[in-house]
């Protein structure tokens, strides 16, 4: 387990060292068809191998079936109109800022209008939220309820308060009780039925599931897990009881760096800006493996059409 001051001053992925592995066009493709067919290329439509380069179009035509297909086709960079270069830089930046990125920031770096940034942000959150949400937490698991916005963004809890979103905050800890993953969804509301349907996609069964006792808590228990519930107010209240301070110093963390960095998140995304920060804390040993996860997803994502990307996440 690392220290926090050893993942706070951990060498990231230089931006040097960046241009020189992905700074030209045919870095990115390179890298992108690797990853795309690592075992040599591979018709998408009959499967053969041998294929013919189609210069003028950057297109692989099937010796075989003659259909052709480019390397950003089914990915996320499908039918995009920037450069490999730009979508690299990008995912670096979005990956290395431990504080997320705005989109005028975005859009000033990579030198693209603010639209085009936005969408682009907003793509690699959901490849951020999606790449997690594959992944259950499983074990030693404490659980909060949090509230996005209203009046007191990151103050007083608001249960039921009006203009807040709420979302469940969830953390996986080792048998030393110490942070490993977490996971924040947004949910409709803090009931036993919504509850239950968070945990039966984000938890493996059988997981050991903590709350501050809070009343739709309990229905972890009748999804195969076992709850415990610990009373936060009264008897712990003046003691030098920590068990929950890494929770909240996360949720904290987290939403102090989404004020501070975005202005007037609409609620309705919400989901995917905590994807965003879950994704980047899920590997904040290992700042190069960040970037490279990133790029991974991106090419392993299937296309976000715009559409998509202005509807509401779903909440699981
Ligand atoms: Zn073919």
């Amino acid at each position: 387990m690392a220290k926090r001051s050893e993942i706070h001053f951990q060498q990231g992925v230089s931006l040097l060292d960046f241009q020189s592995k992905y700074g030209t066009e045919e870095q990115c493709q390179k890298h992108l068809f690797q990853l795309k067919w690592p075992n040599g290329y591979c018709c998408p439509r009959c499967a053969h191998k041998q294929y013919y380069f189609v210069r003028s179009r950057s297109l692989y035509q099937c010796q075989n079936c003659r259909s052709q297909t480019s390397l950003i086709s089914g990915t996320i960079f499908s039918s995009t109109k920037l450069p490999l270069t730009v979508w690299f830089l990008a995912i670096y930046l979005v990956s290395q800022s431990k504080k997320g990125i705005s989109s005028l920031k975005l859009m000033r770096f990579l030198g693209i209008s603010q639209n085009a940034a936005m969408r682009l942000k907003h793509k690699l959150q959901m490849v951020m939220k999606q790449a997690d949400d594959e992944k259950p937490l499983k074990g030693f698991i404490q659980v909060d309820d949090v509230y996005w916005g209203g009046k007191h963004s990151g103050g007083k809890r608001g249960r039921g308060a009006e203009g807040k979103t709420p979302f469940i905050a969830a953390l996986e800890r080792n048998e030393k009780g110490n942070p490993l993953f977490i996971r924040f969804s947004r949910i409709g509301a803090f009931t036993i039925d919504q509850i239950q349907r968070w945990g039966e996609r984000h938890l493996i069964s059988q997981s050991l599931v903590v709350s501050d006792g809070l009343a739709c808590f309990a229905g972890f228990q009748a999804i195969n897990h076992s709850h415990f519930s610990i009373n936060t107010t009264s008897r712990y209240r003046n003691s030098d009881f920590t068990f929950f301070d890494w929770l909240n110093t996360v949720i904290g963390n987290v939403k102090n760096a989404m004020l501070s960095t975005y202005h007037g998140i609409c609620h309705r995304h919400l989901p995917r800006y905590l994807g965003e920060f879950c994704f980047r804390f899920n590997r904040r040993f290992k700042l190069p493996i960040l970037l490279n996860s990133l790029i991974y997803y991106s090419v392993k994502s299937n296309p976000i059409p715009e559409r998509q990307l202005r509807r509401a996440e779903d909440w699981w």
